[in-house]
């Protein structure tokens, strides 16, 4: 049977046509007897904690001792026999799932890309049922119901305050996130963020860094006079050849390198990717340059990492200051984080949404801000106070749905005011 809490959730006639024998319940799930169930497979929007179900938290299956209640990629990983490559964390993780696709695709491998981001994982069991290797995009919502993903390899990129509303602490949202490495056969973590680091050693890890590596590691090193990707003292490519903007990007391009080399995949292969790889959509994503002024839409910037990110990855490339427009939904995070590279690199914050006063007093001591109704008075509004040299950025810092439909709808507004005002300034 299928339950869905919304008491007349959409497309529930389509669904009862193309299942006439599936019985469907609607409503609280406290209303289910769910005494008999032998599995429950969970929506990743579902919370386990959700009454009705958090009752039948610990409980195993009879049969084969798993846990009663998984979700999709638990049932995924009984589905496949090829190699999973699994990326998690709380920012780049479409970024580099995105990366890596490209590189083995372009290594000939038949690689089916999905998870949280782009095709949900049970359907490349469909689109692409002869793949060779699975990269899949993982929410730690996803990770949470998934007992032993058991991954040829395993990523954990870092780790910073999001979804604590789901989670309710950073210990539990990080215990989620752990579980990518269950049963792995190698691991690549952030050498600079311990919270990626496993609890037990892998069968095989690798780390990365912005810095100078050790011998082993992933890094950024000095070569022939300048900044290059390394792998302990062998130099891979200029970082300025990575076609991705800012340092953080860097990281991501040798969180990938990682993974493809344990692949066994080219490094001149890999090199070719991410000199042209120029980035997805709402990520540090460049829209236009108007009277010397650049404007940025980072609107998938949702959580206090991903913006610190945007911040010290953009900032120190500019002549001028970022004006900063943030605010939406908070989730619970302290914005506190976000003051020092603001105080470096912001000249004025422009607030809006239902946490705009909360990021103001974090901000406020560190540089100028103003709190404003919506997005489109703080467009028009640092339209008013950028100056050449200065870049408008778009981070939020914050989930959308307080006043934009997703993340997405925020970021194509954006995109939309810019090249319209782009349209009128030019002669
Ligand atoms: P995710 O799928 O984890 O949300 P994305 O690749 O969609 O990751 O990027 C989400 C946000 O994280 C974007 O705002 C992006 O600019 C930012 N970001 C990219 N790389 C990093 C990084 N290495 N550290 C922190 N934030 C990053």
């Amino acid at each position: 049977m299928v339950a869905d809490t919304r008491p007349a959730p959409p497309g529930l006639d389509d669904f009862h046509a193309a299942h006439p024998g599936v019985e469907i319940y609607c409503g609280p799930l406290t209303g289910l007897d769910l005494s008999q169930v032998e599995e429950v497979v969970l929506s990743p929007g579902v919370d386990p904690a959700t009454p009705g179900i958090a009752e039948l938290a610990g409980r195993t299956r009879a049969a084969t001792g798993e846990p009663l209640v998984v979700g999709e990629i638990a049932l995924f990983v009984r589905a496949t026999q090829a190699p999973i490559v699994a990326i998690t964390g709380s920012n780049a993780k479409s970024t580099v799932t995105t990366l890596l696709g490209e590189m083995a695709q372009q290594a000939g491998r038949r690689v089916a890309v999905g998870g949280n981001l782009g095709t949900p994982a049970l359907d490349l069991l469909h689109d692409t049922p002869d793949a060779d290797l699975h990269v899949l995009e993982l929410s730690s919502f996803q990770l949470e119901t998934t007992p032993c993903l058991g991954a040829e390899s395993a990523v954990f990129l870092n780790l910073s305050d999001d979804h604590l509303d789901r989670h309710r602490d950073m210990h539990g949202y990080r215990a989620a996130k752990l579980r990518v490495f269950h049963g792995t056969r190698h691991g690549v973590v952030n050498a600079e963020d311990p919270m990626t680091w496993p609890e037990t050693p892998l069968p095989a890890q690798d780390s990365f860094t912005t810095q100078a590596p050790r011998a082993g590691e992933w890094g950024i090193g000095q070569h022939a006079g300048e900044a290059w990707l390394m792998h302990g003292s062998a130099p891979l490519m200029p970082a300025g050849e990575v076609r991705l903007p800012g340092r953080h990007n860097q990281a991501n391009a040798l969180a990938a390198l990682a993974v493809g080399h344990h692949l066994g995949l080219p490094v001149s292969v890999m090199r070719g990717v991410l000199g042209h790889f120029a980035g997805l959509p709402h990520r540090c994503e460049w829209i236009a340059e108007i009277d010397g002024v650049s404007w940025i839409n980072d609107t998938k910037g949702t959580n206090v990492g991903a913006t610190l990110a945007a911040i010290r990855g953009i900032g120190p490339t500019l002549s001028g200051k970022l004006i900063l427009l943030a605010g939406g939904v908070g989730k619970g995070a302290d914005f506190s984080p976000l003051a020092t590279a603001a105080g470096e690199y912001v000249g004025t914050a422009l607030l809006f949404g239902v946490d705009a006063e909360r990021l103001a007093r974090a901000l406020g001591a560190a540089v100028e801000t103003h709190c404003v109704e919506d997005l489109s008075a703080a467009m028009a509004l640092a339209q008013t106070l950028a100056s050449p040299g200065d870049c408008v950025l778009l981070s939020p810092a914050c989930a959308s749905f307080d006043q934009f439909a997703n993340y997405q709808d925020r970021g194509d507004q954006f995109r939309r005011w810019v090249l319209a005002r782009q349209a009128e300034a030019k002669p």
